[in-house]
């Protein structure tokens, strides 16, 4: 675990002498990504600090109606203002990811600015390119450790309503609603005072995991009933979905969110992998249960990372070939689905 104090007062020192602070999160950004982001965001302006956002592209229905979501500039769609604003800015902070690729089109970009750099992170895997990296994979959610630099920072609680609700989608939605992750004594205590501030968790929890079409329902429907595959020598199951199954559903981006944690609630599987076809590659999403370690496996096979138990990828070919690579990556760890390793 990191002393955070050790940081805050440098991060403090780049907040308050910066002109023009940019927060940018990962592609694909999930609740924690817009969670940290917006907590940020709602921190700063407060200090009436100039702030801007952006994300790499587009952001999922479920996290729009979040205090700010609307600010937060896309990259795909307005690439020319995101240039001016990554051309201006004089600090970039970076939330929920620590590999540049994570960016998306706007790597070059960030990477070619003459920013000071931050890194506010909970993954493994810390690139070091950036003047301050907060990293610390014993948090939950980049949320978590957002929430304990600024009420270190603010001296005393810093009580925003939009603020409140950020911190708490980033926690529940990286924690699959306290289920998985790293979550400690420590991020009840957040959620306990999160809770006395008012938030409405009924209705953030709402917004958040039941809030789906029709549509979404029953491509998980087809999605389990069809294109789930269970490999019982290797405790692992895993669902593949093509552009044309998706096409059938009308599927919209995060319609598979959560695809992925189904497979571990059958007994004895403890690992679970989700393709999807996008257009010239296959995004992969992994989850286990207990020690296989899915970011080694992302990062080995798939050029990709993140935690112990719940990682992601991509692999340029067919999905039909993605599929085959995937089972030849699974023999070769045959050994720690041993019934000794688990
Ligand atoms: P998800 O399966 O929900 O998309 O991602 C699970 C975790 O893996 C997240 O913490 C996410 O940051 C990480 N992840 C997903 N895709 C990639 C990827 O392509 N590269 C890396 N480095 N991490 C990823
Ligand atoms: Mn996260």
């Amino acid at each position: 675990m990191l002393e955070l104090a050790k940081y805050t007062k440098e991060l403090s020192k780049l907040f308050f002498s910066s002109e023009n602070i940019l927060l940018v999160c990962h592609i694909n950004p999930d609740g924690d990504a817009i969670g940290s982001q917006l907590a940020l965001y709602h921190y700063l302006k407060e200090k009436n600090r100039n702030v801007e956002m952006i994300s790499p592209n587009y952001l999922q229905e479920f996290l729009k109606w979040m205090d700010g979501a609307d600010l937060i500039n896309i990259f795909i769609r307005n690439r020319e203002r995101c240039k001016k604003l990554i051309e201006s800015a004089d600090l970039i902070v970076m939330l929920d990811f620590n590999q540049s690729n994570r960016l998306g089109e706007a790597e070059n970009h960030v990477i070619a600015s003459g920013a000071r750099k931050v890194i506010i992170d909970h993954h493994l895997g810390l690139e070091n390119y950036v003047d301050l990296a907060i990293s610390d994979p014993s948090k939950c959610s980049t949320a978590e450790l957002v929430h304990q630099l600024i009420n270190i920072m603010n001296g005393v609680p810093f009580l925003h309503k939009g603020y409140a609700e950020a911190i708490y989608v980033g926690i529940i939605t990286d924690t699959g609603n306290f289920e998985h992750g790293t979550y400690t004594g420590n991020t009840f205590r957040i959620v306990a005072d999160l809770v006395e501030t008012g938030i409405e968790k009924e209705k953030i929890i709402n917004r958040i995991y039941n809030n789906f079409s029709s549509d979404r329902m029953q491509l998980l429907g087809f999605a389990l009933n069809k294109r789930m595959v269970i490999i019982p020598e290797y405790k692992t199951a895993y669902i593949s979905l093509s552009r044309n199954d998706l096409n059938t559903y009308n599927h919209v981006k995060g319609d598979t969110e959560g695809f992925v944690n189904l497979p571990l609630s059958i007994k004895r599987i403890v690992f679970s992998a989700l393709f999807i076809e996008k257009d010239g590659f296959i995004k992969l999403s992994f989850r286990s249960k207990g020690n296989f370690p899915v970011n080694e496996f992302a990062s080995k096979y798939f050029s990709g990372g993140g935690h112990l138990n719940a990682s992601g990828g991509e692999y340029a070919d067919t999905l039909e070939n993605t599929i085959a690579y995937f089972l030849h990556a699974l023999k070769e760890n045959a050994w720690r689905f041993d019934d000794n390793k688990l």
